[in-house]
Formats: C-alpha cells, sequence, structure tokens
C-alpha cells in the first residue's frame, strides 16, 4: 500500500491507484532527483516506496507543478515522456495566463532533441513558411536555397536575382578567413601586469594553443589579440571550429586558458565575455577583423539580362549602390550597414538551416560593390567578413532545419575536410544575398518596389484579420500567389 505524504494528498489519491494498478518501481532510474526533493522536504523514510510522478494524472502533476514540488523546468525529466510534459507545461501556462494556446502547435515534433540543446520550458513550436529560391549557380553547382520568412516577396525577388545570376554564369566566392573569436576580459593589478600578459600570450603562443586545442577534437586556436584599457586586459582568442559555428567550443577552450593564465599571472576573471569578441552585437572589430566566415561573392551580370530580367540599367545601379550603400550609409553612422537588405537573407536562411538566428546581427554585415564594365556588364560582389554559420551543434540537428541543410548537400560533419561544409554554407548564404541584393537595388532603381510589395505583401483584407464571408480573403490569397508568380515571371517582386 503506498502511503500519502500529506502535503500531497490530492495528487497521491489517484497515484495510489495507479501504482497499485501498474505495479511500477517505486523508484526508477531517472526518478533520483524527483525522491531527493520529495523525501527531503516531506521526511519520507528512506524505505518508503514513493509513486514517481510519470504514473500521476494530468491534474496531479498541475497541481503538483503550481505546489512547486514538481518544477515547471524540471517536467521532461520528472515524466520521461517529452510531449506529455510539453502538453502539461501549456495547461499550466494556459492556466497562469488565462488564455488559450490552441493556435500554438506542439504535437508531432521531436523534442528529444530539442531537450538540453535547444530550448529550455518548451511549450511549443512556431512555424515559419519555408519558401524556396534558385536555382542559383554557385561555383559551377546548382542549388535550391530554403528561406524561412514571413516577408513576401523576399522569395519570388531573390529568385529573380538567382536568375540574373545563373543566367550570367553563376556566383563565384571564396572564403578569406574562417574563425571565432571569444575575448574574456580580466582585471589586474596594474598596466606592467597587463602588459606582462601580453606578452606572455604573444611569446608563449604554442603553449597556450595546446591548452586551447586539449578541449576539443575539431578547435583549433588561430590567434591572440591583446586588447588593454587601463587595468582591464581583453584577450580576443580567435579559432577554427570545423562544422560547428563553435561559441560553445572556443567559451570551452578560452576558460580552460584562463585557467592557465590565472596559475602565473594575478588576475581576475571578471567576465569570460568582455564583449570584444564581438557576439551579436554591432561592432566594428568582426567588421575589420572578421569573425566567423569571411566571404565574399561575385558574379558579372551580362547587360542583356541586366535589360531584360532585372528591368534596369548598369548605370541606374551605380549610382544607386553609390548614394545609398556607399554615401547613404556613411551619412548614417553605420557599421557593416553598406548594403541593400543583406540581413533578409541571412536571417530567412539562418532560421531555414538552424543557425543561431540573435547572430544575423553580425552576421549580415556586408559590403556590396557595383561596378559598370566596360562592355556594359555589370560587376557586383558582396563582402561578408564576419557570417558565423556551422552545419553541426546547436539548431542544426532539429529535423526541419537539417532538412534544409541536406537539401544544400551541408548537413552535418564534412567527413574528409572538417569545416567544408560550414564553409560551403557560408559560401551559399553569401550567394543567396548577392541574388537579393542585386534583385532589390535592380527594383529600387526602377522604381518598382512598392507596387511588388503591395502586390505580395498585402492580402486584402489580411492586415486587419477581415475573413469575408464571399470568400474574397481566399480570392486575396490566389491573386498574391499568381502575383508572386507572375512576377518571378516578368519583372520579379520589389
Ligand atoms: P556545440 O554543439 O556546442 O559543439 C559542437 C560539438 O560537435 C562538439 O562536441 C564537437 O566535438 C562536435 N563535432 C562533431 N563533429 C564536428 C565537426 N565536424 N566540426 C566541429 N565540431 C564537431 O556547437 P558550437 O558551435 O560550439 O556552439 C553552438 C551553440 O552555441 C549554439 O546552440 C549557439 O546558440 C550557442 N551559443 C553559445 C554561446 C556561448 O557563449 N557559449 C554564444 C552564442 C551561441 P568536440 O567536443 O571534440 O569539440
Amino acid at each position: 500500500m503506498v502511503r500519502v505524504p500529506k502535503r500531497f494528498e490530492s495528487v497521491p489519491a489517484a497515484a495510489a491507484a495507479a501504482a497499485q494498478q501498474s505495479n511500477a518501481p517505486a523508484f526508477e532510474s531517472s526518478s533520483v532527483h524527483h525522491v531527493t526533493v520529495l523525501r527531503s522536504s516531506l521526511s519520507v523514510a528512506a524505505d518508503e516506496p514513493t509513486l514517481h510522478p510519470r504514473h500521476w494524472s494530468d491534474a496531479d502533476v498541475q497541481k503538483a507543478v503550481e505546489s512547486g514540488s514538481l518544477k515547471f523546468f524540471d517536467l521532461e525529466n520528472q515524466l520521461g515522456d517529452f510531449e506529455r510534459a510539453v502538453r502539461l507545461r501549456r495547461k499550466v501556462v494556459e492556466s497562469r495566463t488565462t488564455r488559450s494556446l490552441d493556435m500554438l502547435p506542439y504535437q508531432h515534433y521531436d523534442y528529444a532533441k530539442v531537450h538540453g540543446q535547444c530550448a529550455e520550458n518548451v511549450i511549443g513550436y512556431v512555424p515559419i513558411p519555408v519558401g524556396v529560391a534558385g536555382p542559383l549557380v554557385v561555383d559551377g553547382v546548382e542549388y535550391h536555397i530554403p528561406l524561412a520568412t514571413t516577408e513576401g516577396a523576399l522569395v519570388a525577388s531573390t529568385t529573380r536575382g538567382c536568375k540574373a545570376i545563373s543566367m550570367s554564369g553563376g556566383a563565384r566566392t571564396e572564403v578569406l578567413n574562417d574563425g571565432i573569436s571569444r575575448a574574456p576580459v580580466l582585471r589586474v593589478p596594474s598596466i606592467k601586469v597587463a602588459s606582462q600578459i601580453r606578452t606572455f600570450v604573444e611569446q608563449n603562443f604554442d603553449e597556450v594553443a595546446n591548452v586551447f586545442n586539449s578541449t576539443s577534437r575539431f578547435a583549433r586556436l588561430l590567434d591572440i589579440k591583446t586588447f588593454i584599457a587601463g587595468r582591464l586586459v581583453y584577450l580576443r582568442f580567435r579559432c577554427s571550429t570545423g562544422d560547428a559555428m563553435g561559441m560553445n567550443m572556443v567559451s570551452k577552450g578560452v576558460d580552460k586558458c584562463l585557467e592557465m593564465l590565472s596559475g602565473k599571472f594575478p588576475l581576475e576573471v571578471l567576465g569570460l565575455s568582455g564583449n570584444v569578441c564581438t557576439d551579436k552585437k554591432p561592432s566594428a572589430i568582426n567588421w575589420i577583423e572578421g569573425r566567423g566566415k569571411s566571404v565574399c561573392a561575385e558574379a558579372i551580370i551580362k547587360a542583356d539580362v541586366v535589360r531584360d530580367v532585372l528591368k534596369t540599367s548598369a548605370d541606374a545601379l551605380v549610382t544607386l549602390n553609390h548614394a545609398k550603400n556607399l554615401v547613404g550609409s556613411a551619412v548614417a553612422g553605420s557599421i557593416g550597414g553598406n548594403n541593400a537588405h543583406a540581413a533578409n537573407l541571412v536571417t530567412a536562411a539562418f532560421l531555414a538551416t538552424g543557425q543561431d538566428p540573435a547572430q544575423n546581427v553580425e552576421s549580415s554585415n556586408c559590403l556590396t560593390i557595383i561596378e559598370k564594365m566596360d562592355n556594359g556588364d555589370v560587376y557586383f560582389s558582396v563582402n561578408m567578413p564576419c557570417l558565423e554559420v556551422g552545419t553541426v551543434g546547436g539548431g542544426t540537428i532539429l529535423p526541419g532545419q537539417a532538412a534544409c541543410l541536406e537539401m544544400l548537400g551541408v548537413k552535418g560533419s564534412n567527413a574528409e575536410t572538417p569545416g567544408k561544409n560550414a564553409q560551403q554554407l557560408a559560401r551559399i548564404i553569401a550567394s543567396t544575398v548577392m541574388a537579393g541584393e542585386l534583385s532589390l537595388m535592380s527594383a529600387i532603381s526602377a522604381g518598382h518596389l512598392i507596387k511588388s510589395h503591395l502586390k505580395l505583401n498585402r492580402k486584402p483584407g489580411a492586415a486587419n484579420g477581415v475573413h469575408h464571408a464571399n470568400g474574397t480573403a481566399t480570392n486575396g490569397a490566389a491573386k498574391a500567389a499568381n502575383g508572386a508568380n507572375g512576377a518571378h515571371r516578368t519583372n520579379g517582386a520589389h
């Protein structure tokens, strides 16, 4: 007979019955934490059987979460059933907010991949439409690029850019540099010690690199740049990280090196990140020094393609690029914003392929260059010094995102040359950015931007949530879809 701890009377009434029916072992392997909590808070004797929460009713689990005896964040571990944990957490949230979560999906998702890697306190997932742009020829190979976006016209416009590039012989790319960075901030007694640390890491780089490299099979320390401000020292470690974007890897390696330096110098680690890294914030250092992949893409767009597909001219493109992306961005004091909308393509590609979306801040840094060539063709290039991408780790393991990586042929670890898949992804994204730049710059220079945005971005009635009984909304959607096709066929969106 299961004895009911007093504080849980409402729970074990159902639980006791369930236990008797199930003959469940009183303590299962994953129950250690839970039982420890119950025993310590309820003074249950060591040999007293306690029913595992996975056998409790939904209502009892909810009550236990509300009372605090089951942790809101720990339902997956306690229930041993990911989807049930998500479902019951939703019920708790619905009860706390008195708002329904019915429209937020949660079923048919592989939460085992989310748990412990991608998110905590999970209550479902937000579906984002994935469109496909292309085909786009990059270094002689044709790609169809998945883009997750809610901006109507983006995919259609990018497809037009892909068409113009591919008809002109395709994009060519170069990865100029590859290294993720982490810069801890240390406080030392004086500028003299600060200077000694700088000298030490410069003169003993191999020793520091050995310590760093011991933390991973793939992370390899490339260099350390020291910045000193008063008695604060910033050591910007930069390393290659194979096919991973590498933030966790570089942080792990840096932590180990700081352990070593702490044994040699009087220093206090104020933060493993001192913002000179710089992660997820605008900064000139990434723009100048590079971070992640420093990648360029270029194409020569034939004069007839500029005229017939892009509906503009070389002169109009060059004039607009100068006035907008060069002078306009200078007037605005922009860092890394010398482009029309690189962030649109970076973000849509990041969401589709499981990159860290917050890194679009620096990853979208881009300098777009347009020149008219002697024969009337257009030289077009995008220069992206800090594109932070990976094909292993983080969100790349989630099924939908992995499918998009697979579609590009860069999923997971490159068996022959670790790092090659991530670099290839960077090349594809830079080329896609170039397609987006080409199409949008063409549309603006030809005065087409607002027309196509209104056509593809504003379904009649949708903004007000108006649903017409006579089917106007449906008709509107159909018209927008036709518009997309038409735009694609003729002068494209934007
Ligand atoms: P990770 O998943 O933490 O680490 C990559 C793992 O994959 C390592 O265990 C590595 O092995 C292994 N691996 C297997 N094959 C590999 C290959 N071919 N190339 C590289 N590694 C391979 O990934 P991460 O890129 O370092 O970190 C990404 C995560 O960090 C994302 O979730 C992101 O959101 C998050 N993030 C963290 C910070 C932070 O400050 N820590 C900041 C921003 C973002 P080894 O164990 O041998 O290295």
